[in-house]
């Protein structure tokens, strides 16, 4: 074996703190890691990791990527507009809900970047998801673009 996969990501054997990590773990991880620290907020490089991440997933339907998203309670996402040639989606209860507004920041790039790749394998061709609007840019619930 030389390669992690996302089913070996589910074979979790810890005795005394179990299967799950706080959400400021998670955070600090995506904000103060790869966010901050990384040249111009990480963008090309959240996007390579997002999409690889949308790629490992192995979900079959656009249902079964949302349920995954809610499981892994990175957010509930909801379709609010579709057609042949996209959807707009919101995501409530984003992992980034209550930390402050900041102007102009939209943090929520990982997140696109991981529908984008799980999209992307799905239909067999590029879909691209460019995220619209974010709880830290002041917005009510963040959103996306997905454009086939
Ligand atoms: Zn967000």
């Amino acid at each position: 074996m030389d390669h992690f996969t996302f089913e070996d990501m589910k074979k979790i054997k810890r005795d005394n703190l179990g299967d799950m990590v706080p959400l400021e773990l998670f955070r600090t991880i995506r904000l103060i890691g790869l966010y901050q620290a990384l040249p111009s907020n990480g963008k090309g490089t959240t996007l390579t990791i997002g999409r690889r991440i949308g790629e490992e997933l192995g979900v079959n339907s656009v249902e079964e990527l949302f349920e995954l998203f809610e499981n892994m309670k990175i957010g509930i996402p909801k379709i609010v507009k579709e057609d042949e040639k996209g959807m707009t989606v919101a995501v409530y209860d984003c992992f980034c809900e209550g930390l402050p507004v900041m102007e102009g920041k939209m943090v929520c790039d990982l997140e696109g970047a991981i529908m984008e790749g799980a999209l992307t394998k799905l239909r067999g061709k590029r879909v691209s998801v460019r995220e619209v609007k974010c709880n830290v840019h002041g917005d009510e619930y963040c959103e996306y673009e997905v454009r086939y």
